[in-house]
């Protein structure tokens, strides 16, 4: 588990509404999943793995007001509109 540096998280990271439930899951649906290598997430769509993935690599994480995006394209409007930086990260 990484250590973030302190900081303004606007993510809830182990709240993921993707994230594996035992509940309303079944053995056909279970049989393509994606475990987070960082964690023990595990995510049923591609998209949602990589969007989590980001999180750790910190590759969501806007440098100049020290906030995390929750996604790699939320980073990019984020610079875009906050900053005026495009495509710099
Ligand atoms: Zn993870
Ligand atoms: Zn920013």
């Amino acid at each position: 588990m990484q250590t973030w540096p302190q900081t303004t998280i606007e993510i809830n990271i182990f709240g993921y509404d993707s994230v594996f439930s035992d509940q309303s899951w079944s053995i056909e649906n279970s049989l393509k999943t994606f475990p987070c290598e960082y964690c023990d997430k595990v995510f049923k769509a591609k998209n949602s793995y990589y969007n989590h993935v980001n999180i750790h690599k910190g590759k969501t994480f806007c440098v100049v007001c020290n906030k995390h995006l929750s996604t790699v394209s939320n980073l990019k409007a984020h610079m875009a509109q906050k900053h005026g930086h495009h495509e710099s990260i």
